[in-house]
């Protein structure tokens, strides 16, 4: 493929073809984002209901993945999981079959967030078929996929990442390239550790200022400007009141679902274990969210942890 096919503009956008592969929560914004943009996306999911959300938006909705890949310059996947990034690419029917399809030096976006070694095993499948990959992972959630304002962690050549700059800064805000293949993942993994050990550490400092008397908006005057200082404090507080945006303001509707900070804390582990890296906040917090999740946290806010923290700590020295 020529430099000139992949290292779109969006005002060029209109020559260029894009598949787009999932087309759900994350994936149907960012689509839309590209096709506004002037890209002709064509897209598949296997929820009819996603593509007709997907067609109102102006994505060339096809039959199969393989139908979307065709001729396309660029395909990218937001999938739930590993298993369906692995299944998109070599799997059989309409949402298999990828790589069969791709042209030759296709540039493969993996948005999807996967495991470390998932994200190199696909990079190898990918590059040993002939075609090129990134993988890109988010953050900004929902809103941020809405707003084209995502942070992209991305791994791979710096060739292929500035063919796909154009795209990913239609998408978002932040683009970092993070190393090679698996460094995408590899960043976002260890930043949604820091999130989940942080947030339960913010959440139980302001359990503990309930016992203790402190209003809610004390503690939070000085830890915001103090040491105690992260996003989970200031940007995603888990109490009503101090951060007017905060989930925790709207009853906790996501933001960030407990299920998905469960999803990430396990891939966190996983590489813990490949490592053999000693992380007792990493795994606590890995178990803290996976019980949470399961215990009907998994479509709440992951700052709603601090209910099942103040539940848990209805016992003082006087009971
Ligand atoms: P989602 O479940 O809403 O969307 C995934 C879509 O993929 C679904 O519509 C599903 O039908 C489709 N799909 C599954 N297998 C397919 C196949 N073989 N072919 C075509 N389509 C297929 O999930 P989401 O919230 O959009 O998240 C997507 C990815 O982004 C996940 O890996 C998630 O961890 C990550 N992520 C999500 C958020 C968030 O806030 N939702 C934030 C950052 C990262």
């Amino acid at each position: 493929m020529s430099e000139e096919s992949i290292t779109a503009h969006d005002t060029e956008g209109a020559s260029k073809k894009v598949a787009f592969i999932g087309l759900g929560h994350m994936g149907g914004p960012m689509a839309a984002n590209l096709v506004a943009a002037g890209y002709q996306v064509h897209g598949f999911d296997v929820v009819p209901a996603a593509l007709a959300a997907a067609a109102e938006a102006g994505v060339v909705v096809c039959d199969s993945s393989g139908q979307a890949a065709m001729d396309a310059d660029v395909i990218i996947t937001m999938l739930p999981a590993g298993k369906h990034v692995f299944a998109a690419l070599e799997g059989e029917g309409p949402g298999g079959g990828l790589l069969a399809a791709a042209k030759p030096e296709a540039l493969f976006l993996e948005c999807s967030t996967i495991s470390v070694e998932d994200a190199r095993a696909t990079h190898k499948l990918v590059s040993g078929r002939g075609h090129r990959a990134l993988d890109a992972p988010v953050s900004g959630g929902v809103m941020g996929a809405q707003a084209g304002t995502l942070t992209f962690m991305v791994g791979g050549s710096e060739e292929d990442f500035a063919a796909a700059k154009n795209l990913f800064e239609v998408m978002g805000k932040r683009i970092v390239l993070c190393g090679g293949p698996g460094a995408g993942q590899a960043a976002k993994v260890c930043n949604n550790m820091i999130l989940g050990v942080s947030m339960i550490a913010v959440s139980e400092a302001f359990v503990l200022g309930e016992k203790l008397g402190l209003t809610h908006q004390a503690l939070f005057d000085v830890a915001a400007n103090a040491s105690g200082q992260c996003w989970s404090l200031t940007t995603n507080c888990p109490v009503p009141g101090p951060v007017p945006t905060s989930p925790a303001n709207r009853d906790y509707q996501p933001g960030f679902a407990g299920s998905l900070m469960a999803k990430d804390l396990g891939l966190a582990v996983e590489a813990l274990n490949a490592t053999g890296v000693d992380a007792v906040m990493g795994r606590t917090a890995e178990e803290i969210y996976r019980e949470f999740s399961l215990d009907g946290g998994a479509s709440t806010d992951f700052s709603s942890i601090i209910n099942s923290i103040r539940a848990a700590s209805s016992k003082t020295e006087a009971d």
